[in-house]
């Protein structure tokens, strides 16, 4: 490996030391000096070892619990800084601050990561990418914690934590299983669209900063008069989009199993900042009850000829993480975290994350995770009557801890509640399963696609679901034929030059 900013980490660090007041010296956690980081405390040389060493006891301690909990999804990651800046106006949709001027800019970190692979995974699988942005915003945090898709897999939450399960490992074998991830694709044909995506070539992006990101839900944006519609989030790569080969992929899986986490690191330590630009698509209220889909299915894209993309500013990503287990490791994103002005759908996957992001966290961090400076807003004051439990950095004093008080505790704030909405309908478990699964899909295919991309799509697919048994093959064929008889066809023959395919699918 050649050495670029990444291998000369060390290098560069020393560099940066001016003097030994600069270097330290090696303290406990207690901050009491060390005379020897080379000797444990023995009675004899041979041993054994006092209990009374406390820098061994403090260094062990600490060792075994280094870990936390790995995210349950999105383990593999990479991590950056910098800051979002406003291009064009948006404030007749939205009132939020950050949006307020052309120019302004407000700080902001971004995590990539793939998304079913842990921790130590490759980083160039085919895989969906996340794209998660947090805002650090004079009203608090915003996180638009997306992907590199417009869509995703399913419509309804009841089904993330059993999907995931399919992307993971085999109960039995710890292996991943190639059936487990075809019988439940095939058996909840509304995955067809982002499969599509996952098997083309954008489903393997030469590293993080080569594709582009999606807010994917549904979102309502609020005018200063309190005037809502509905959108999306964009960010398209300035960059230009870049794949990476299948072939190419399966290698560097092997050679640099970290490769996007370096890419994005070099890049952006040798000043060559990546940055995408944002643009939204907007949907009025009356459009959304008369539009032919439900527009808050997250299987779904608004149409750009229909909701043209808006642009609105640029996010530029300048600064590498100072250290990765504090930056990037304990990032917490939540789409529960908004500011005035931009609020949730009705969108059923949403409505599930924002529940699920927020208590992932409080199990991997604690209830206290957004004191962390990484997570903490630090551009608005906190103050509020939650108190206490693990890691209580910010306690906030004595102020008073009920409310109402006449003490002098804060207060409320007029006028940032929610846009007022109306819901009707009757309450029962509606399921979705027979929702338009192809239309979509069938534009992707014929309209999207050039004749060499649906081909490696095919290609593709077949690749992969040639592992798996025989009647869940004919059931991915059949169902993908659906959105076009080509399309099956041309798997089925994928599969046939494989010696699979023996069954009849009268296409
Ligand atoms: P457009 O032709 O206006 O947009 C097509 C979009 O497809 C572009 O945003 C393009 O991104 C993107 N695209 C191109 N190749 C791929 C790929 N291999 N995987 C994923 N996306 C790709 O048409 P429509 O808006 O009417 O959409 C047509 C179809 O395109 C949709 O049914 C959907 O399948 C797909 N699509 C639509 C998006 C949307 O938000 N409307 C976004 C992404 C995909 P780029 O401009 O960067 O080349």
């Amino acid at each position: 490996m050649s050495r670029d900013p990444a291998t000369d980490q060390l290098v560069n660090y020393k560099k940066g030391i001016k003097s030994k007041d600069d270097q330290g010296k090696i303290t406990t956690g207690s901050g009491n000096p060390v005379d020897s980081h080379t000797a444990s405390l023995t009675a004899g040389p041979k041993g054994p070892i006092l209990l009374q060493d406390f820098t061994l006891i403090d260094e062990l301690a600490h060792f075994d619990r280094e870990r936390i909990p790995e995210r349950v999804v999105h383990a593999k990651g990479a991590g950056a800084f910098g800051y979002f800046e406003v291009t064009h106006d948006i404030s007749a949709y939205c009132k939020a601050k950050i949006f307020s001027e052309i120019g302004k800019r407000t700080p902001l970190a971004v995590r990539f990561s793939t998304v079913g692979g842990e921790s130590g995974s490759a980083d160039t699988v085919r895989d969906p990418r996340g794209f998660a942005v947090k805002f650090y915003t004079e009203e608090g945090i915003w996180d638009l914690v997306g992907n590199n898709t417009p869509i995703f897999f399913i419509r309804d939450p009841i089904f993330f934590p059993v999907f995931i399960h399919t992307q993971k490992r085999n109960p039995e074998t710890h292996l991943k299983d190639v059936d487990m991830f075809w019988d439940f694709i095939t058996l909840r044909p509304e995955t067809t669209h982002q499969v599509m995506f996952l098997f083309s070539d954008r489903g393997i992006p030469d590293g993080y900063r080569h594709m582009n990101g999606y807010g994917s839900h549904t979102f309502k944006l609020v005018n200063a008069k309190n005037e809502a519609v509905y959108c999306k989030f964009h960010y398209k790569t300035d960059q230009k989009i870049k794949n990476l080969p299948a072939k190419q992929a399966g290698d560097l899986s092997g050679s640099d199993p970290d490769y996007s986490i370096r890419d994005l690191y070099n890049a952006i330590a040798t000043g060559n900042y990546p940055s995408w630009t944002m643009y939204i698509q907007v949907m009025t209220f009356k459009q959304a009850e008369n539009w032919k889909f439900n527009p808050f299915d997250l299987t779904k894209v608004w149409p750009h000829d229909e909701f043209p993309l808006i642009p609105v500013g640029k996010i530029v990503l300048n600064r590498n993480p100072k250290n990765y287990f504090a930056e990037v490791e304990q990032i917490a994103f939540s789409p529960a975290h908004m500011v005035p002005g931009i609020e949730p759908s009705p969108d059923k996957m949403l409505q599930g994350r924002l529940f699920s992001y927020s208590d992932t966290h409080r199990h991997r961090l604690g209830p206290n995770y957004l004191q962390l400076p990484v997570n903490c807003p630090y551009r608005s004051k906190i103050a509020n009557y939650q108190r206490d439990g693990p890691q209580a950095l910010y306690n906030q004093d004595g102020a008073p801890n009920y409310f109402p008080n006449s003490f002098g505790g804060p207060t409320e704030v007029p006028g940032v509640g929610l846009s007022k909405f109306t819901t009707v309908g009757d309450v029962q478990r509606y399921n979705t399963d027979d929702d338009d699964n192809v239309s979509q899909p069938a534009v992707f295919w014929k309209k999207t696609l050039n004749e060499q991309e649906r081909q490696r799509l095919v290609d593709n697919i077949v690749d992969h679901l040639r592992h798996a048994v025989g009647f869940i093959q004919e059931r991915a064929v059949k169902n993908f034929a659906k959105v076009d008889a080509e399309f099956g066809k041309r798997l089925l023959e994928g599969l046939r030059k494989h010696g699979q395919g023996n069954f009849q699918a009268n296409l």
